[in-house]
């Protein structure tokens, strides 16, 4: 077995959806990025890459190349998933929304649900639990901001 940990922090800026675990979410303001900014996804691959010990998301899919220019991060997880993995596989994944706004309560179970057949897991494997900064913490306080924290265990 190993082990994994993810983070990512994306700035939320007006005219960008907020697009979590390949959801679209109903909100004001979207993840300012280079790719479509699915900061989930972006430390789900994080902590994948982590297991493996095979370096980051930027190493990988830099943003740099135009290639990755809104970029799906689904489909680079997907590739990490086909590429990277084998021959382990997952045992579970457990991850951590911070944002102070939308609630993201009403669609955690639709993320559940699109990160587990995404990734060919059963809904037991897949957990996803969201928080507020407590309306702290500079801009994640003031919904300028949101992070994602993962945990994955391979086998
Ligand atoms: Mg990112």
């Amino acid at each position: 077995m190993r082990i994994g940990t993810g983070w990512d922090l994306h700035c939320l800026v007006s005219k960008r959806a907020l697009v979590l675990g390949g959801v679209v979410i109903p909100s004001d303001k979207g993840e300012a990025a280079h790719s479509d900014g699915d900061v989930l996804v972006h430390a789900i691959i994080d902590a994948l890459l982590g297991s493996l010990a095979k370096g980051d998301i930027g190493s990988h899919f830099p943003d740099t190349d135009p290639a990755y220019k809104d970029a799906d991060s689904m489909q680079l997880l997907k590739k990490v998933l086909s590429e990277d993995l084998p021959p382990y596989h997952i045992e579970n994944i457990d991850t951590t929304l911070i944002l102070q706004t939308p609630k993201l309560r009403p669609h955690i179970e639709a993320i559940r649900k699109n990160l587990a057949k995404a990734m060919g897991l059963k809904l037991e494997q897949v957990s996803v639990k969201a928080k507020t900064a407590e309306g702290i913490l500079g801009e994640l306080g003031s919904g300028d901001a949101v992070i994602a924290q993962a945990t994955v265990l391979i086998s």
